[in-house]
């Protein structure tokens, strides 16, 4: 094996690369090979400051742009990331490891957002009552917030920016992304291609770093609006962080997604989905599978049709297209996720055959799971899909109730009335019916309950658009000299 030369990975501040000067910074690797690729840069809060003070300078100017003109831009950058997916896609592969066609399959989700606001002449629209009072008008507009800041997971290094950038720079905002530093160089090409598309230097601005990046993001008083994706535990803290300083927050965390198979349920059907929606991008999806909660006499058939189809799952490097599943992000990670097979019962155990080279691990099983299993409790973030067994729907219903994170679920069964008691009754924000994998269009939002979000508003989609905007309320009159009158009292309507 020969080693790779180590690439730098600057921030990108003001329209142009911009050189780390904190003199920190981290690995970033090809998760295949295992071997190191890139040193990204580690901000200082000195570098989050530089980054804030030209999204700050640039807004005047941006929210002032006509919306005519902001749509154009946003179709010129639609243009230019459908045309150049492939190249993204290449990069995802290249640091995070899912397939390339999963990573087309990402970019293609993320376009979908930027596609939504293109149309965003439409979506700012405000309301508007004609003689609310007699020659009185009252309308409302929607306004930009100013500074707004993104901060992202590892697992959708191109897609969960754009959920944050194209609504927030649609709106009029300005942005400062802080992209999660293990696979940092899709936010810098995309930067690249927003300057290209005639994003005006200074609109949209990328730091680089961990924890002292994130804290001075939140600290900072001049981001006044915080979107995170990531865990739950940093989502809370980040929600926290940034409510307690002001800034309005949405932090979406993570997830255990339950899949409810009922004894009706087509076998084959719900063997595929579970395969695809637990081992896809190697389990490292907040909306991935992680149990099955088989009901009543179902599971014995649906575990053996589970069990028979992993072998045909076929591991290897993304970039290889014959691979359907790649490694994990990075050996710690991939350690993390191995040590769950220590215990209960392990059907299928990953760990063999698996190549000796990058942060490897095969789709697992483990059947019998119960609450209280450490394999049960936690978001285990890989490929490694727990099967819970129960009597009724009932009990399936409760699992998923009581369990802390409410991201997606989903049911399988042909009986139409079950499915739709259970969509009435189950408490999580995306719910699926034979659907494994329920992520909304672009033209809804995104988003779960309890412990897999803070605060009130869901991601992209029409919320998107109510975050990124305050809206303000304009009560008219013109001078009209047949009703003009001297009149002391509290206006009242008339
Ligand atoms: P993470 O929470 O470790 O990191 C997310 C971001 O927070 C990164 O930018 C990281 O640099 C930053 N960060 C990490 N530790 C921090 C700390 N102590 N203080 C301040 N900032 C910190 O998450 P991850 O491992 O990158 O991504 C996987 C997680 O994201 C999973 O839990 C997954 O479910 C979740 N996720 C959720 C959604 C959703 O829509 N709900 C979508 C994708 C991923």
């Amino acid at each position: 094996m020969t080693a790779t030369a180590v690439r730098p990975i600057n921030h990108w501040i003001a329209g142009a690369p911009y050189a780390g000067r904190s003199g920190r910074s981290g690995p970033v690797y090809n998760p295949a090979t295992g071997e190191q690729t890139g040193a990204v840069d580690l901000a200082s809060a000195e570098e989050v400051d530089a980054a804030v003070r030209a999204a700050k300078a640039a807004f005047p100017e941006w929210r002032a742009l006509s919306l005519a003109r902001r749509a154009e831009i946003m179709f010129a950058v639609r243009e230019l990331v459908h045309a150049r997916r492939e190249d993204i896609a290449r990069i995802l592969t290249a640091e995070h490891g899912k397939v390339l066609s999963d990573a087309m399959g990402e970019v293609t989700r993320g376009l979908e957002v930027i596609e939504f606001c293109c149309g965003i002449p439409h979506l700012l629209k405000g309301g508007m009552s004609e003689q609310a009072s007699t020659g009185i008008d009252v309308y409302s507009l929607r306004q930009p917030l100013g500074v707004v800041a993104g901060i992202t997971p590892f697992n959708f290094p191109a897609m969960v920016p754009m959920w944050m950038w194209a609504p927030a720079l649609a709106c009029g905002n300005t942005f400062v992304l802080k992209p999660s530093e293990k696979d940092p160089s899709a936010s810098m090409y995309v930067a690249g291609l927003l300057k290209e598309a005639g994003v005006p230097d200074g609109v949209f601005n990328v730091v680089h770093g961990d924890k002292v990046a994130v804290d001075a993001v939140l600290a900072h008083p001049d981001v006044v609006a915080v979107s995170f994706v990531g865990s739950t535990p940093i989502a809370r803290y980040v929600y926290e962080t940034a409510t307690a300083a002001g800034k309005r927050c949405q932090a979406l965390g993570g997830a255990k997604n339950h899949m409810v198979v009922l004894p009706d349920a087509d076998i084959d059907m719900a063997a595929d989905a579970a395969v695809s929606a637990a081992y896809g991008s190697a389990g490292e999806r907040c909306m991935a599978i992680s149990m099955v909660v088989a009901v009543g006499d179902v599971a014995d058939p649906l575990v053996d049709a589970i069990r028979a189809r992993i072998p045909n799952v076929k591991v290897g490097d993304g970039m290889d297209p014959s691979s359907e599943m790649g490694p994990l992000v990075t050996k710690e990670h991939r350690d993390k996720v191995a040590s769950y097979l220590d215990e209960g019962n392990v059907v299928v155990d990953g760990r063999d055959g698996c190549p000796d080279d990058g942060f490897f691990l095969a789709p697992s099983l483990i059947d019998d799971l119960k609450p209280g299993d450490r394999a049960y409790d936690d978001e285990i973030f890989g490929p490694v899909l727990g099967v819970t067994r129960v009597a009724t729907y009932e009990e399936a219903v409760r699992l998923v109730n009581e369990n802390p994170y409410g991201n997606g679920t989903a049911i399988f069964t042909r009986d139409g009335g079950v499915a739709r008691r259970f969509q009435f009754e189950v408490q999580a924000g995306m719910v699926g019916v034979n659907v494994p994998i329920p992520v909304p269009v672009a033209y809804y939002s995104f988003g779960g309950w309890k412990a897999s979000l803070f605060g009130d508003r869901h991601i992209y989609g029409p919320e998107g658009i109510d975050f990124y905007t305050r809206t303000k309320v304009v009560t008219s009159r013109w001078p009209d000299p047949s009703t003009s009158q001297v009149d002391l009292g509290f206006p009242q309507t008339r």
